[in-house]
């Protein structure tokens, strides 16, 4: 059977080696040197070193490779088999992860925390002077969401006259700028008006964004204090800048109907740090000056930096959420508590909806068959010989069997750190995905 499937092995995924990606070899090249250089040139910009950078950057090293375990997926009808790798599930570090992540996530914010109301995006920023507090004690940016949602209830909550209403919001932390700076700031996503208890939705008016910025400031250096980073006298100077420096944003109105916008707002939000098309990798032996270097261009297109390679991988490192940090948090009507009430209700009413905590595995297989075929535009549980329903026979993780298949199949001579083979047609480096780390709160599959 396993000599079938080295004959059969899928022929419609476009192999694609995440190994040969210039994002790859540059890691591959400097992070063991970036460890090294942590302490002496990169702590006191941009804080102490996290072993659990370190876990990231290995796990994205295996990401995709074979070697490392893969699911067996066959097709019931006419036998056709093949390999799928395990995917890394990092956050920020792999792209191809986080990708699926801001695919899986857009779709479920549609789904499931958003009604059927206009919207808007509010962006916050804050003054750069502030900015280093929240890079050294990352629990801060929890609080930073908590500053914007009092800013969003206040505002919103005032311009209706039912005083138990309340708005929705889903308010994710971005800590990026352009060019890896680090820049925290939020992207909310947030219902244009307020909820009734009795299931009415009051439009809110327009805005005075110098009325929003004022307590927006007004919280952050509250909290800042409270928190024992800043002092009064800080506080006082910096009250007598002309431009504060605090900044809120809103965008125009999105419709409910409109779910293309609002798909793209919501993929938007918890969008990845940098991209690899904008990214060129020069390895030491091709740099002029015998120093990797990476060549990074702006969103706009407009602006080009280079950056000593090792310094750009420091920064890079300084946006990724620690093991358990949560990036994305959901307040007021769309908090977890609310609704989970209403889904609640929902089952008492004994509507037959389906309520996706109770997620069983099969579900869960066909909805991560559903994004990768988003991202790849094929879909893996399908068969490519006979169109039939594929299914995962078995996930092989032990290290023996592993090497016994792959050696049988001709790909354990593949090696991991080696250049792209020019023969790769039956290595398939497909991602399995789970939502076991994902931004989606646990309750909402598990519970
Ligand atoms: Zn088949
Ligand atoms: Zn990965």
């Amino acid at each position: 059977m396993v000599h079938q499937t080295a004959t059969h092995i899928c022929d419609v995924y476009q192999p694609r080696n995440p190994k040969a990606s210039a994002y790859y070899k540059c890691v591959e090249n400097h992070f063991e040197d970036l460890e090294l250089a942590w302490d002496d040139m990169y702590a006191s910009r941009y804080g102490f070193w996290r072993t659990y950078i370190m876990t990231v950057i290995y796990k994205f090293l295996d990401c995709g490779d074979l070697h490392m375990g893969f699911a067996r997926v066959r097709c019931e009808e006419c036998g056709h088999e093949y390999l799928l790798a395990f995917s890394c599930k990092r956050r920020q570090f792999c792209p191809s992860c986080h990708q699926k992540r801001v695919i899986e996530y857009g779709e479920w914010l549609l789904t499931n925390v958003l009604q059927d109301v206009p919207h808007r995006q509010w962006v916050f920023s804050i003054p750069k002077r502030l900015r280093i507090y929240f890079l050294f004690d990352r629990k801060l940016l929890a609080k930073l969401s908590i500053c914007a949602w009092k800013v969003i209830k206040t505002y919103l909550k005032s311009t209706v006259p039912d005083n138990s209403a309340v708005p929705g919001a889903s308010i994710a932390v971005q800590t990026y700028g352009d060019f890896l700076n680090f820049n925290p700031h939020l992207h909310a996503i947030v219902s244009d008006g307020c909820f009734s208890k009795d299931g009415d939705f009051h439009m809110a008016p327009g805005f005075f964004l110098e009325d929003l910025e004022e307590i927006f400031q007004y919280e952050v250096l509250k909290m800042l204090k409270k928190e024992g980073k800043i002092t009064a006298d800080i506080i006082e100077n910096m009250l007598s800048w002309r431009h504060s420096g605090f900044n809120v944003y809103i965008g125009d109105r999105i419709f409910s109907d409109d779910k293309a916008d609002l798909g793209k707002l919501a993929r938007y939000i918890i969008r990845a740090c940098f991209s690899q098309e904008r990214m060129v990798y020069i390895p030491a032996e091709a740099s002029d000056d015998a120093t990797a270097k990476v060549v990074y261009t702006s969103k706009d297109r407009k602006f080009r930096k280079t950056f000593n390679a090792l310094d750009w991988l420091a920064r890079l490192v300084t946006h990724i959420p620690g093991r358990y940090e949560q990036t994305v948090r959901y307040y007021g009507y769309y908090s977890n508590k609310s609704r989970g009430m209403r889904k609640k209700a929902e089952t008492d009413d004994d509507i037959p909806a389906v309520i996706p905590n109770e997620m069983s595995s099969k579900e869960s297989r066909q909805n991560w068959a559903r994004l990768i075929q988003k991202i790849y535009e094929v879909d893996p549980l399908i068969c490519p010989k006979c169109w039939g329903q594929m299914h995962i026979i078995s996930f092989i993780e032990e290290l023996d069997i592993i090497e016994k298949i792959l050696r049988h199949l001709g790909l354990w001579d593949i090696r991991n750190h080696d250049p792209p083979q020019p023969v790769t047609s039956d290595y398939i480096p497909d991602l399995l995905y789970d939502f076991s780390d994902s931004q989606i709160p646990a309750a909402d599959y598990w519970n």
